[in-house]
């Protein structure tokens, strides 16, 4: 129960220009985020949004607590040491994901990290503490603030760097038990979602270089996604366009003509050099140079694709396990391949080049391709002729709306955008290794643990939702994470039976355990309208001018829906709205 009169709370009438997103924008406005000192990434939860980020954490808790899930609570300064183990603290520290700091001076100093993730502090917890095959599985999680210094905070809640986090970890000894819980999670993950009144569909998402069919993300499906989904209902098939495979369309049929060497001066592009020799760009073959950083410095990577298609740099990535990827520049193309981009061909020498070549480029006939000389391509290309070898085949594209569905081949693939709500993954013993978390199996021996890690964005779930449910008065919260269950508007404080009917309906609710916020503000009655629409609560009791009749007035906020009620049955006719929008 709360008072309006006597507590902290503001709207705002207009927000700030630099909000974008809908749902940062009303979350701003009602009064329910407040961007620290006007930093970026970092918001102050108000009270209201403390409530529905509570209501988050308990379906949440209640959701991995039902499949034996153990809440814990890891420390959020972590040593440098546990990443050092884990092989993460140059990528993390490198790429500036970590906010790092330093305790003592010089020899002395020790560094520290604030988590932006949890798995070596996990790993360091369980290792040496659980030693044998009968103590597995097991699964700890904890709801708690993460820290990551995003390159692009942005949307409010959506992309912070301070952010509430639900991770959760299992250990196991067998990938059957993994497995156990991988699913339990999927359909946990897939509950908690549900009830919190989210559009969403789970995905298969990548999974680093481990690869496997062991990770899906959970998205909520909104314009302002940052991720691209491709699904295809027909076979259930949906993926983050990161990992997505699809067939592309069949290569367009060209006239019978045989290899020849043509000139094409000055070209730089598929399309251009389409249109000069006259041909489809699905029956050409692009030759793109990168450069991969590994552990041992950098080299050359080509790939060949058709001409049609997008390297899927996700997908290369992974399939070279490299650090970090980027297309050459001009100048290293020039210096490596002695010629400009667009005429590298797929036989090209470079000292320790890396070539791969795409299912789309590899399974094509009479194509078009550079041949390693500026200004020439040849055409009617075939591999295994004219000296063309055809190198490592790879899966490396980038699949798009519009292809047909691998696993369904008539039908097609379709797009939407997504919010990554959350994430489970089967980590195997990525971590286990290095950080050396044994159990001796049944047959004595020693062996590293096989873990799962399951994450949910507490915080950044609540404005996916408000991207999700909002109309332009403002927000529409589903009853299970809204603030309160109802707001109670007693219209005009300044006549005495308004505001006693609605001081003692006030205390009815109260004490019957809905959760019911009043507005017994000094303001006029379109005001606390305005307000209560832009907060979103589910429902609105008025006591105004009826109450002459002795009726309230209720107001549904998602449908509009008015009725005017008894004030002696208000007590009930909420009861039963809560029952029937719960
Ligand atoms: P993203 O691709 O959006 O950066 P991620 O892959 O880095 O997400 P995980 O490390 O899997 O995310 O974290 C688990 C969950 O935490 C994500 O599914 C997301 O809901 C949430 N999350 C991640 N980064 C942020 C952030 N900067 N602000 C708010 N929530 C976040
Ligand atoms: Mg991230």
């Amino acid at each position: 129960m709360t008072r309006l009169a006597t507590s902290f709370f503001f709207t705002l009438r207009e927000a700030p220009a630099e909000a974008v997103a809908v749902s940062h924008r009303l979350l701003l406005r009602a009064g329910f985020i407040r961007p620290l000192a006007s930093t970026s990434g970092l918001y102050t939860y108000g009270p209201m949004m403390q409530r529905v980020l509570h209501k988050v954490g308990r379906i949440v808790r209640e959701e991995m607590d039902a499949t034996g899930a153990q809440e814990a609570l890891f420390p959020q300064l972590q040593p440098a040491e546990i990443w050092k183990e884990s092989g993460r603290w140059t990528v993390y520290t490198q790429d500036g994901t970590m906010f790092t700091l330093k305790d003592g001076e010089g020899e002395q100093a020790r560094e520290y990290g604030l988590g932006p993730t949890h798995e070596e502090a996990v790993c360091d917890f369980v290792r040496g503490m659980v030693n044998s095959y009968r103590q597995l599985p097991f699964h700890l999680y904890q709801v708690q603030t993460k820290f990551r210094n995003e390159k692009r905070p942005r949307f409010g809640l959506m992309r912070g760097r301070e952010f509430i986090m639900k991770d959760g970890y299992s250990f196991h000894s067998s990938p059957a038990s993994l497995e156990m819980t991988y699913q339990q999670m999927y359909r946990a993950y897939s509950n908690m979602f549900r009830r919190c009144g989210l559009n969403f569909r789970a995905v298969e998402a990548d999974s680093g270089a481990i690869g496997g069919s062991g990770s899906h993300e959970f998205m909520a499906l909104a314009e302002i996604g940052e991720d691209e989904i491709l699904y295809c209902d027909a076979a259930s098939y949906a993926a983050n366009v990161e990992k997505a495979v699809s067939i592309p369309a069949h290569p367009e049929p060209v006239a019978p003509g045989h290899y020849e060497i043509r000139d094409t001066p000055g070209i730089r592009t598929v399309e251009e050099q389409a249109a000069l020799l006259g041909i489809p760009a699905t029956r050409i073959v692009k030759n793109i140079l990168y450069v991969a950083l590994g552990e041992n410095g950098s080299r050359p990577v080509l790939v060949s694709i058709r001409g049609d298609r997008q390297v899927n740099e996700t997908k290369l990535k992974n399939r070279l396990d490299c650090l970090d990827l980027r297309l050459a520049t001009d100048a290293e193309v020039s210096e490596w391949a002695g010629v400009r981009p667009g005429f590298i061909g797929p036989d090209i020498e470079i000292p320790d080049l890396v070539k791969l070549v795409d299912r789309s480029a590899a399974e094509l006939t009479d194509f078009s391709t550079g041949c390693n000389r500026d200004d020439i391509q040849c055409v009617y290309a075939n591999w295994g002729q004219e000296g063309l070898v055809l190198g490592e085949v790879a899966e490396l594209d980038t699949a798009r709306a519009g292809d047909r569905c691998h696993l369904l081949p008539e039908a097609v693939l379709e797009n939407a955008r997504g919010i990554e709500l959350g994430h489970i993954f089967k980590l195997g013993c990525k971590y286990t290794i290095p950080m050396g978390v044994l159990f001796a199996a049944e047959d004595g021996e020693l062996k590293p643990m096989l873990m799962g890690c399951y994450g949910v964005g507490v915080s950044r779930l609540p404005a996916a939702l408000v991207e999700q449910s909002h109309d332009r008065d403002g927000i529409i919260w589903p009853m299970s994470i809204a603030p309160y269950q109802v707001i109670l508007v007693s219209a005009n404080v300044q006549l005495a039976p308004q505001k006693e009917a609605a001081e003692q309906l006030y205390s009815e609710l109260g004490q019957a355990g809905i959760e019911v916020l009043l507005d017994d503000r000094e303001e006029r009655a379109g005001v606390k309208f305005k307000d209560a629409d832009l907060l979103g609560i589910p429902l609105r009791v008025t006591v105004g001018r009826d109450l002459e009749q002795g009726l309230v007035e209720v107001k549904v906020r998602k449908s509009g829906a008015v009725s005017k009620v008894a004030l002696g049955e208000c007590l009930a006719y909420l009861q039963e709205q809560i029952r029937l929008l719960s």
